[in-house]
């Protein structure tokens, strides 16, 4: 195997500016690191506040092909890491503060230093919406979740509520009823006022586990060790009552994470980067972007890595075209 160390030095011993930096420590930004230092092309990657990113919330993955056995979200993010590191990544624990695209070199300022690139990869990812109701917090991993591909496997037999009335919510309780005895859906509005697509609601209001409350919103969630319970409220009459639940969804929407790049790239309505057909380039030439920072849809741990797979050899083959 053709395993070629690249060397080890501080970003500091650094002479003039990197071929490549990488913003995001999920699967995308560790995959492009990988691929990038195996190309000589010696990465730099700035993990962010959440290193490991979403996949870091997430108990045992079951989907990552290669872990025939599953394997632990966090733990994955280790070997990635490892794996990125092995071939001569550079990482660096800090968060990026301001871009410069103007000129290349590209500028790209931390919380704590100024780094000169000559490509740029992106890989922010994105982060699920919360609900921010007390309960929500504590029960993260012992109940509840915001991925039922992810998680539902581990609702088997048992009750689940999923919030939201967007498509994600409705594919999530449909998905989930391969699993659960029973499905409630929460929707803030009321009937015929679903955002989610009439095919899914069809679907939806069909299908023999799920059953939809209208016009209701959680308001806290109880338990002991794990999740028993949630407070909901009509938002109508203003009635209050308990609901038993194993599992508690939320899929009320993602938000890229993108606001650094606001005025500086171009992004869609919905805030996620623009980017070439079937690549990764964005409209900066030598910025690219990966994972789930340019994919409303799929949304998976190894689409983001396939996707930073492409980014890295992108950069490489822009890099190659310049020289
Ligand atoms: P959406 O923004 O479409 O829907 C979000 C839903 O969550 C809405 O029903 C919204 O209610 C509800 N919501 C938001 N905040 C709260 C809150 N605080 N309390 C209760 N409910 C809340 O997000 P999605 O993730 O569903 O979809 C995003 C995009 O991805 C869409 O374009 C969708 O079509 C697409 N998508 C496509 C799929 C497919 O084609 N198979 C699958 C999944 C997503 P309200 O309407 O009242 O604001």
């Amino acid at each position: 195997m053709d395993v070629q160390k690249t060397p080890q030095t501080t970003p500091n011993e650094r002479e003039g500016s990197l071929k490549t930096l990488i913003i995001g420590s999920g699967p995308a930004g560790y995959t492009a690191a990988i691929y990038a230092a195996r190309a000589d092309m010696q990465p730099l990657l700035i993990s962010g506040r959440e290193p490991g990113g979403q996949l870091m919330l997430t108990s045992d993955v079951e989907n990552w092909p290669g872990e025939a056995d599953g394997i632990m979200g966090p733990d994955l993010m280790e070997k990635l890491k490892k794996q990125a590191l092995r071939f001569g990544t550079e990482f660096v624990s800090d968060f990026v503060t301001e871009v410069d695209f103007s000129e290349r070199p590209f500028t790209v300022k931390t919380e704590d230093k100024e780094y000169k690139t000559e490509t740029l990869i992106i890989a922010t990812g994105a982060s699920a919406m919360w609900l921010n109701i007390p309960g929500e917090k504590e029960f993260q991993g012992k109940g509840v979740s915001a991925c039922a591909t992810c998680d539902g496997f581990f609702f088997r037999d048992k009750k689940v509520v999923v919030v939201g009335g967007g498509d994600s919510a409705l594919e999530e309780a449909t998905f989930i009823t391969k699993f659960a005895s029973e499905v409630v859906l929460l929707v803030r509005k009321g009937e015929g006022e679903m955002r989610a697509s009439k095919i899914m609601q069809k679907r939806a209001m069909e299908h023999s586990k799920i059953t939809i409350m209208y016009h209701t919103e959680a308001k806290e969630l109880l338990g002991g060790d794990v999740l028993e319970s949630v407070k909901i409220v009509n938002n109508q009459t203003g009635e209050e009552s308990e609901l038993k639940t194993d599992g508690f969804f939320v899929a009320i929407g993602h938000k890229p994470n993108t606001s650094l790049f606001k005025g500086v790239l171009e992004l869609d309505d919905k805030g996620y980067i623009k980017h070439a057909p079937n690549s990764t380039e964005t409209n900066v030439e030598g910025v690219f972007a990966c994972g789930d920072v340019i994919d409303p849809h799929y949304r998976q741990a190894i689409t983001a890595a396939g996707l930073g797979c492409m980014a890295a050899l992108e950069a490489e083959r822009f890099l190659s075209a310049q020289e």
